[in-house]
């Protein structure tokens, strides 16, 4: 695991166990030493990933009362919640409704990606709008778009946005569903981000960035919505193909 500082309170630990998958991919999680309490976004493959976090959260910051914030219910970033059982896990309710649908059938496919004990553990509160945490300075706000039951959170304190998978490195990726994707959706939470104007954009599977990883979604999303050529930029041709041909096919094109 790699960790690095954010801002004056952020801790990003990012994992390199998917690299040499098939989904060739980093992974993050985020901690935010807030006020009262520890708010641990998303929890990756298992207990093994959490523990290092907090382990690595001890040595830098005060550890106070755990929350356990999930961006979305995929696999890569719910399996670690039971490993801090005293934080409530909180998430949209159709995160709830997904994970309930889909999460123990996946964690059986995919077991092998397990890192530790992993197991599907429900939300306990239920986000259903965005929540002003006045004291913790933090915003945390649905952002439906590579899923519906996205989840963002914002730092208010740091201009800190952490995206889950809502931003992705070159362009976004737009889960198939169900239910189908919903690209109108998608691009009003991108000019939602764009309006915070954060100094810092945090992506679950990229490096940290600024604003232009945003605008760079947008445009690609933009360009499927208005049927316009997007010009991939950068050395990341191979990836931005087959993200593009598997979001033709979520988009049933
Ligand atoms: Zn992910």
């Amino acid at each position: 695991m790699d960790a690095q500082r954010i801002g004056s309170r952020g801790l990003l630990c990012t994992f390199d166990d998917l690299l040499s998958s098939e989904y060739a991919c980093l992974t993050n999680i985020y901690l935010i030493a807030g006020e009262r309490h520890t708010f641990i976004i998303d929890t990756g493959l298992g207990s093994a990933w959490v523990e290092a976090a907090l382990d690595e959260f001890h040595r830098r910051f005060e550890f106070r009362s755990p929350i356990i914030l999930t961006t979305h219910h995929h696999w890569d970033h719910v399996w670690g919640h039971a490993a801090v059982p005293e934080a409530p896990v909180w998430a949209t309710p159709l995160c709830r409704d997904f994970l309930a649908r889909d999460g123990e059938r996946i964690l059986k496919e995919l077991a092998a990606c397990r890192r530790g004990s992993a197991s599907i553990r429900l939300p306990d509160v239920l986000v259903e709008s965005a929540l002003d945490l006045a004291e913790e300075a933090l915003t945390i706000f649905p952002s439906p778009g590579h899923t519906p039951d996205g989840l963002s959170v914002f730092d208010r304190r740091d201009k800190t946005l952490v995206a889950g998978d809502a931003l992705e490195w070159p362009v976004p990726f737009i889960d198939p569903g169900p239910p189908m994707p919903d690209l109108e959706t998608y691009i009003a939470t991108l000019n939602r981000y764009l309006h915070l104007a954060p100094d810092v954009v945090i992506a679950s599977h990229a490096s940290p960035a600024g604003l232009e990883l945003i605008a760079q979604n947008l445009s690609y999303l933009e360009s499927l919505r208005d049927g316009t050529r997007y010009e991939p930029r950068g050395p990341n041709d191979e990836r931005f193909d087959a993200y593009h041909k598997a979001n033709l096919a979520a988009l049933g094109r």
